[in-house]
């Protein structure tokens, strides 16, 4: 099954508040964080739930276009590892901004999720409201031979 054919990605809330922990800490001293979702398909191909947040190691560096945020290969790998031990897939990457939403150049120039059909999020004002405020994070899709796009009417996703 390939992640391009989904329709509908569930996620619940309870995967919402273990993500903006470490983001909100991470905003308290300035700094942007990624938080990377794991997943399965449920029932058929059009369907995909996210059932896990993992904080991989990271550092931030302050350049030229503002934040950049590395997660090195070894610390990348150990999140496959751990996705793959318990049957899901890397199927999302989140992450804040200091103020607006976006996708940045340097957010599509260096994603953590590559998986075509995968979504990105990126989470207004270091995470600040919580989840009261999930449905003002920006979201992006990454497309064949498009890269990555806004998220339209052809994909829903469902927060429960
Ligand atoms: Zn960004």
């Amino acid at each position: 099954m390939t992640l391009a054919r989904v329709e509908e990605f569930v996620v619940p809330l309870e995967l919402v508040d273990k993500t903006l922990e470490p983001l909100q800490k991470a905003g308290q001293r300035g700094y942007e964080a990624f938080v990377l979702w794991g997943g399965r398909f449920t029932g058929d191909a059009t369907r995909f739930e996210f059932v896990s947040a993992y904080f991989p190691e990271q550092r931030t560096s302050r350049g030229e276009e503002g934040l950049l945020i590395t997660v090195d290969g070894e610390a990348l790998f150990r999140v496959n590892r751990a996705f793959y031990q318990r049957g899901l897939t890397l199927a999302g990457q989140i992450h804040s901004h200091p103020t607006d939403a976006y996708h940045s150049d340097t957010d599509d120039t260096y994603p953590l999720m590559t998986l075509i059909g995968g979504l990105s999020g990126v989470v207004p004002d270091f995470g600040d409201g919580g989840r009261a405020r999930v449905d003002e994070w920006a979201w992006y899709r990454l497309v064949a031979r498009m890269g990555w796009m806004t998220v339209g009417d052809e994909t829903r996703i469902i927060f429960r």
